[in-house]
Protein backbone atom coordinates (compact mmCIF):
# COMPACT_ATOMS: atom_id res chain seq x y z
CA UNK A 1 0.00 0.00 0.00
CA UNK A 2 1.01 3.73 -1.18
CA UNK A 3 0.40 5.71 2.03
CA UNK A 4 -0.31 9.17 -0.21
CA UNK A 5 -2.27 7.21 -2.44
CA UNK A 6 -6.24 7.75 -2.84
CA UNK A 7 -7.12 4.88 -3.97
CA UNK A 8 -5.40 2.59 -1.65
CA UNK A 9 -6.87 4.16 1.06
CA UNK A 10 -10.49 3.23 -0.35
CA UNK A 11 -9.06 -0.35 -0.86
CA UNK A 12 -7.90 -0.50 2.85
CA UNK A 13 -11.72 1.37 3.78
CA UNK A 14 -9.70 4.06 5.39
CA UNK A 15 -11.84 6.62 3.32
CA UNK A 16 -15.08 5.99 2.19
CA UNK A 17 -16.54 5.01 -1.23
CA UNK A 18 -19.61 3.81 -2.67
CA UNK A 19 -18.60 0.49 -3.30
CA UNK A 20 -20.14 -1.84 -5.81
CA UNK A 21 -18.44 -5.10 -6.01
CA UNK A 22 -15.40 -6.58 -4.27
CA UNK A 23 -12.89 -9.72 -4.10
CA UNK A 24 -9.68 -10.44 -2.39
CA UNK A 25 -7.91 -8.73 -5.49
CA UNK A 26 -10.11 -5.88 -6.44
CA UNK A 27 -12.73 -3.28 -6.11
CA UNK A 28 -14.99 -1.37 -7.67
CA UNK A 29 -16.71 1.89 -6.40
CA UNK A 30 -18.56 4.73 -7.78
CA UNK A 31 -16.63 7.84 -9.37
CA UNK A 32 -16.59 10.75 -7.46
CA UNK A 33 -17.11 12.60 -10.31
CA UNK A 34 -19.37 10.39 -12.81
CA UNK A 35 -19.09 11.25 -16.47
CA UNK A 36 -22.12 9.22 -17.14
CA UNK A 37 -25.28 7.83 -15.62
CA UNK A 38 -23.46 4.65 -14.94
CA UNK A 39 -19.26 5.16 -14.19
CA UNK A 40 -17.23 3.28 -12.00
CA UNK A 41 -13.76 2.63 -11.46
CA UNK A 42 -12.33 -0.88 -11.50
CA UNK A 43 -9.16 -0.86 -9.24
CA UNK A 44 -6.78 -3.93 -8.17
CA UNK A 45 -6.45 -3.50 -4.40
CA UNK A 46 -1.99 -3.84 -4.68
CA UNK A 47 -0.67 -0.46 -5.74
CA UNK A 48 0.26 -0.47 -9.25
CA UNK A 49 1.03 2.78 -10.59
CA UNK A 50 -0.13 2.89 -14.66
CA UNK A 51 -0.73 0.59 -16.91
CA UNK A 52 2.88 1.15 -17.92
CA UNK A 53 4.56 0.52 -15.04
CA UNK A 54 2.74 -2.87 -14.64
CA UNK A 55 4.90 -6.03 -13.25
CA UNK A 56 4.93 -9.71 -14.25
CA UNK A 57 4.18 -10.06 -10.62
CA UNK A 58 0.71 -7.63 -10.91
CA UNK A 59 -0.68 -9.93 -13.87
CA UNK A 60 -2.94 -11.71 -11.22
CA UNK A 61 -4.30 -8.84 -9.87
CA UNK A 62 -5.37 -6.90 -13.69
CA UNK A 63 -6.31 -10.28 -14.21
CA UNK A 64 -9.10 -10.57 -11.77
CA UNK A 65 -10.08 -7.16 -12.68
CA UNK A 66 -10.52 -8.09 -16.41
CA UNK A 67 -12.41 -11.32 -15.50
CA UNK A 68 -14.79 -9.38 -13.75
CA UNK A 69 -15.67 -6.60 -15.99
CA UNK A 70 -18.76 -8.41 -17.94
CA UNK A 71 -19.81 -9.23 -13.96
CA UNK A 72 -19.89 -5.58 -13.07
CA UNK A 73 -21.80 -4.44 -16.07
CA UNK A 74 -24.14 -6.94 -15.29
CA UNK A 75 -24.50 -5.57 -11.60
CA UNK A 76 -24.80 -1.99 -13.17
CA UNK A 77 -27.84 -3.16 -15.97
CA UNK A 78 -25.31 -2.34 -18.90
CA UNK A 79 -25.89 -5.20 -21.25
CA UNK A 80 -27.10 -5.46 -24.63
CA UNK A 81 -27.02 -1.92 -24.93
CA UNK A 82 -22.83 -2.17 -23.89
CA UNK A 83 -20.70 0.06 -22.22
CA UNK A 84 -16.99 1.42 -22.61
CA UNK A 85 -14.10 0.86 -20.37
CA UNK A 86 -11.27 2.96 -20.17
CA UNK A 87 -7.67 3.52 -18.38
CA UNK A 88 -6.13 6.65 -18.65
CA UNK A 89 -1.96 6.08 -19.03
CA UNK A 90 -0.10 9.13 -17.86
CA UNK A 91 -0.10 12.98 -18.80
CA UNK A 92 -1.22 12.80 -22.29
CA UNK A 93 -3.73 10.05 -21.23
CA UNK A 94 -5.32 11.88 -18.82
CA UNK A 95 -4.58 10.05 -15.71
CA UNK A 96 -4.92 11.98 -12.41
CA UNK A 97 -4.73 9.20 -10.05
CA UNK A 98 -1.35 7.41 -10.28
CA UNK A 99 -3.07 3.93 -8.80
CA UNK A 100 -4.17 1.75 -12.23
CA UNK A 101 -7.59 1.77 -12.55
CA UNK A 102 -10.43 1.33 -15.35
CA UNK A 103 -13.53 3.15 -15.90
CA UNK A 104 -16.82 1.42 -16.79
CA UNK A 105 -19.36 4.10 -18.01
CA UNK A 106 -22.67 3.34 -19.70
CA UNK A 107 -26.21 4.24 -19.61
CA UNK A 108 -25.76 6.80 -22.49
CA UNK A 109 -24.34 6.82 -26.03
CA UNK A 110 -20.47 7.48 -26.02
CA UNK A 111 -19.04 9.02 -28.78
CA UNK A 112 -15.41 8.96 -30.79
CA UNK A 113 -12.97 9.82 -31.03
CA UNK A 114 -12.55 10.94 -27.23
CA UNK A 115 -11.14 14.10 -26.03
P1 LIG B 1 -8.18 9.39 -14.09
O1 LIG B 1 -8.34 10.87 -14.33
O2 LIG B 1 -6.91 9.11 -13.34
O3 LIG B 1 -8.35 8.54 -15.29
O4 LIG B 1 -9.39 8.98 -13.15
C1 LIG B 1 -9.48 9.30 -11.81
C2 LIG B 1 -10.92 9.29 -11.43
O5 LIG B 1 -11.00 9.16 -10.03
C3 LIG B 1 -11.70 10.55 -11.80
O6 LIG B 1 -12.78 10.21 -12.66
C4 LIG B 1 -12.16 11.11 -10.46
O7 LIG B 1 -13.45 11.63 -10.52
C5 LIG B 1 -12.09 9.90 -9.55
N1 LIG B 1 -11.76 10.21 -8.18
C6 LIG B 1 -10.74 10.98 -7.72
N2 LIG B 1 -10.72 11.00 -6.38
C7 LIG B 1 -11.73 10.18 -5.97
C8 LIG B 1 -12.21 9.78 -4.68
O8 LIG B 1 -11.70 10.18 -3.63
N3 LIG B 1 -13.29 8.95 -4.66
C9 LIG B 1 -13.88 8.48 -5.79
N4 LIG B 1 -14.93 7.66 -5.66
N5 LIG B 1 -13.46 8.84 -7.03
C10 LIG B 1 -12.40 9.68 -7.11
ZN1 LIG C 1 -2.50 2.95 -4.60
Amino acid sequence: MSQECIFCKIAAKQIPAQIVYEDEQMLVFRDLNPVAPEHVLLIPKRHIPSLRKMAAEDQPAVNAVMAAVPQVANLLGLTEAGFRLVTNTGEDGGQTVGHLHWHLMGGRKMTWPPG
